[in-house]
Parts: C-alpha cells; structure tokens; sequence
C-alpha cells in the first residue's frame, strides 16, 4: 500500500491526507498522459533523512514541464522545502517520494491552462526490482525522440515502460531491455543500463534515453574509482554473454542482470567491476565513504 489514514502529502499549496485527496476526471493529465513526475530517493542521515540528488531531481521536473509547456512555476530550492516537510510530518526517513505536475481539465489538445504539484511519499521498506535480473530484449522500442522530449519525466512515456515491462513478465523474464528505432540498446522501462567488458563499463550514449541522475552518479563513480568508462551504441547481441551488466535507476539503484535473452553474463558478480560500483552507489546514497566498502559480501541478498 502507497498510504494509509494517517499519511499526510502535499497538494497544490495544503499539506492533507492522502485517504482524502483527490482529483477530477476531466483533467488533460488523466485522459492523454500529460503530466511530469520525479522518482526521488530519501535516505536515512542519523536521527534524520536526506533527500539524494534533490536539486537534479526538481531541476529535471521543472525542465520536464518547460518542454512539455505545462505552466509550472515552483523553484527547485521550494519543492525541495515541502519535500522534506511531506518527509518530516510522516516520520519518514528511509523513502520514496513521487512529486508529479499535472493540468485541470481542458480536453484540448493544446497546452496545459493550469498546473497542479501533487508530493506523494511512501516508505521504502524494498526495491521494486528483484537481484539478479533475467531479462530479454523487448520486442517494444523506446519512443522515437523525434516524436517526443524522451529527456523529459513525462507520464505517457510510461505507456510505452508498460507494454514492454508486462510483455517480459509474460514470457518468463523479470525485466525487459528496449532497443532505439536503430536496434541499439537504448534503456530498461524505469532504469538505465550498463554492461561491463574486459574492464570497461558501457553505457548507451545520450540522444535515445532518459539521462538518468543515478546513471550520472555511476559515471561519477567510476571516474572516483579509475574505472574506465564509456558511452558507446551497442546492439544485444553485443551484450548478451558480456561479463557483467546492471541496472541503474533512482528506484533500481545498482541492481545485477543474471541473463539477457536466457544467456548468463560471463563473469561471477562479485569479481567484477561492476558490482565495486553497486557498493559504492550504497555508500554514496547514505553519504558514507567509499573506504568502507565491503568488499566481501553482495550489496543486497535480496531487493
Ligand atoms: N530511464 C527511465 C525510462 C526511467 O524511468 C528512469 C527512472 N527515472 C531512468 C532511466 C533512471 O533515471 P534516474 O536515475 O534519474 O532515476
């Protein structure tokens, strides 16, 4: 359950009970997708929470409205205020928070006339992924990026993340990887990817993807690290039998690929670089460093 009677979230200027919010059927958001949002993590900082990489987050939902021209006018430094506020009055510090812009009603296929911020958060008991994904090459492509801002948080994207998300449970597998309209790797339905081979890490270059904020992190790493890597095309088949591949989202964080397409990546997680990546994101997320990674044991039996 997302909330229950006593949760509070932030709507359009009140802070109010989720159980007793709500929103109207006419809305432009609800009938063609047209609304932003932001995954955000929160992490527990002694007795308290820290929001990690708010500024990039709120940065990103306010350029996802400017793109998508919905009139929205919060300030980064504002939403990151009521965020914590949303945290603070209910008591959460280990969570997920999930600010979206959408419009009032208007049937119209032009602009949003207004915008409304909704501040849902919910506590983060685990991920949404599994270890240890097994996953297969969709037969869904990301959205051409000449038909839409594929940079930007935009909640029809997620149509798209849907069919190719349930087309991968259908058949067996737990995640799907989708191709661009090339045939190259481009993204997961809610996560970046990466694979590993002889010693470098392989990321799809920007143009085809959502630039994901925990994919810059992982580039931040290995760069701290001395990992090399780089953003390089590639097709699955160039990545089915790498020697390591993962996952990367603000939800996902680092999470390990078992298969692509039923073949195994070559190499045991732990003796790869890939997997000193998972540990430092952990350690970067609760602000601790690198130093005490342990070097030993899996970041998560299970997720
Ligand atoms: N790609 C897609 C399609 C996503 O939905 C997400 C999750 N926001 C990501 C990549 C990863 O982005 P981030 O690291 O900013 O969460």
């Amino acid at each position: 359950m997302y909330y229950n009677e006593d949760t509070i979230i932030y709507v359009n200027g009140a802070f109010v009970k989720a159980a007793a919010a709500n929103t109207g059927l006419y809305s432009q958001s609800l009938h063609y997708g047209y609304a932003v949002f932001e995954g955000i993590r929160a992490y527990p900082a002694g007795d308290s929470t820290r929001i990690f990489k708010a500024e990039e987050h709120f940065d990103r939902l306010r350029y996802s409205a400017g793109v998508m021209k919905i009139p929205f006018q919060y300030t980064t430094k504002k939403l990151t205020e009521l965020s914590y506020e949303v945290l603070y009055r209910n008591g959460f510090t280990d969570a997920y928070l999930r600010p979206i812009v959408y419009c009032s009603a208007n049937m119209s296929l032009s602009k949003g006339k207004e915008a409304m911020l909704a501040i849902q958060a919910w506590e983060w008991t685990n991920g949404y992924l599994s270890n240890k994904m097994r996953v297969m090459t969709s037969s869904y492509q990301r959205p051409n990026p000449a038909a839409f801002h594929i940079n930007a948080k935009v909640s029809g994207h997620y149509v798209n993340s849907i069919l190719a998300c349930q087309e991968a449970k259908d058949n067996g597998f737990d995640e799907a990887l989708l191709t661009d309209s090339h045939g190259y790797v481009a993204e997961g339905p809610g996560a970046n990817v990466f694979m590993e081979k002889n010693g470098t890490l392989i990321t799809p270059p920007p143009g085809n993807i959502l630039q994901g904020i925990t994919r810059a992190t992982v580039i931040e790493i290995c760069r701290t690290l001395q990992i090399p890597v780089e953003e390089m095309s590639f097709t699955p088949e160039e990545m089915r039998g790498a020697d390591a591949a993962f996952f990367c989202g603000t939800a996902a964080e680092v999470v390990e690929l078992a298969s692509l397409d039923n073949v195994p990546f070559a190499r045991p997680w732990t003796d790869t670089l890939s997997y000193q990546i998972q540990q430092a994101y952990k350690c970067r997320v609760l602000g601790k460093p690198f130093s005490s990674i342990d070097q030993t044991q899996p970041a998560y039996s299970s997720f």
